[in-house]
């Protein structure tokens, strides 16, 4: 056996990893926002879910809020990537705010035919997600009366529904696509005329950031995900790790809260991160790997992603009246 102290220490960075365009999108409208109106700035929940992101909006004068009765009258308020349920538009539009929506055009895809499925065509809805998430939150109250959150395929065995000839399904855009499948596959064990959606929720960036990490983590002794704690697809990423061969799988925030004992014996690390990680957070992680003689890093593409969302329309508007 190679000796663990000499040059075969080695990373393999999976790619894509990190922003999406989604969150890119979102981010960049809260900063055109300060540039725009300067603080404060109000955004209704964690515009994405990463401590360092919203720390660093807070530096500069953006005030996160729980909810729109807690933003004073008149006050701008932004709408975060993971989308809103109708009701809260209506509570912000009753408190006379102004409002920037930087939901992610792939959630409100969802939105809409949350709508369309339950309004036209008189569907109950079977949606698969994690109860409690924002994003759920947001696409259930979409169609609340007509539909039924489904956490996992362990669920599917309990749900009751109104008419089990008249079903669709959609999903949260951040699940394992793995766990996603096997919970569709038990519904329709249950209910064989459970309907598809025309095409998946889950959105490409989960899919790829997924299958890159596949590709890396049969080869490794020990991945690192880069991602917070409440980012359901940066904590999937870890769960795919582990289920495709990674012997240890650990999630951090922050490079300083990697732990030094997860590279006994480890000689490959995999390392990745979610799609609300800005890129510096990973460099730190390599930075710090470099440290402990894991400076051999090779990339693994597994995919090209070149998709831009424009502003949401709202700032567009005002960075227009500008000139
Ligand atoms: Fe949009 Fe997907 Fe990014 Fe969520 S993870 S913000 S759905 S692109």
């Amino acid at each position: 056996a190679a000796s663990s102290f000499s040059g075969d220490r080695k990373v393999l960075l999976a790619a894509p990893r990190g922003y999406c365009a989604g969150v890119d999108r979102a981010v960049v409208a809260v900063e055109k926002a300060l540039e725009r109106y300067g603080p404060p700035v109000y955004v209704r929940k964690e515009i994405v879910h990463n401590r360092h992101v919203v720390d660093t909006l807070t530096e500069k004068g953006v005030v996160f809020v729980e909810e729109a009765d807690e933003v004073p009258e008149g006050e701008l308020l932004v709408f975060s990537a993971h989308g809103v349920s109708p009701a809260v538009k209506q509570a912000a539009s009753d408190r006379n705010l102004q409002t920037i929506d930087a939901t992610c055009p792939l959630v409100t895809k969802v939105h809409r035919e949350a709508v369309r499925f339950t309004t036209k065509d008189d569907f109950h809805i079977l949606l698969i997600g994690h109860d409690g998430h924002e994003e759920v939150e947001g696409t259930f109250g979409h169609a609340p009366e007509n539909t039924t959150i489904v956490n996992g395929p362990w669920e599917v065995d309990q749900i009751e529904v109104p008419d089990p000839d008249k079903l669709i399904w959609l999903s949260q855009t951040t699940l394992s696509v793995d766990e996603a499948m096997e919970t569709v596959q038990k519904l329709k064990e249950r209910f064989p005329n459970l309907q598809d959606p025309p095409s998946d929720d889950i959105c490409y960036a989960t899919s790829n950031r997924q299958a890159a990490i596949k590709k890396v983590s049969p080869e490794t002794d020990l991945v690192i995900v880069v991602g917070s704690a409440n980012s359901s697809n940066s904590v999937r990423l870890k769960e795919v790790a582990t289920e495709y061969g990674a012997r240890r799988a650990e999630r951090v925030d922050f490079a300083n809260q990697v732990d030094e004992a997860w590279f006994e014996d480890a000689q490959t690390i995999g390392v990745t991160s979610g799609a609300s990680v800005p890129e510096v957070l990973v460099q730190d992680v390599l930075r710090l790997l470099a440290d402990y003689g894991y400076d051999d890093v090779e990339e693994v593409v597994t995919a090209e992603e070149d998709i831009i969302f424009s502003l949401p329309k709202e700032i567009r508007k005002a960075l227009q009246e500008v000139g």
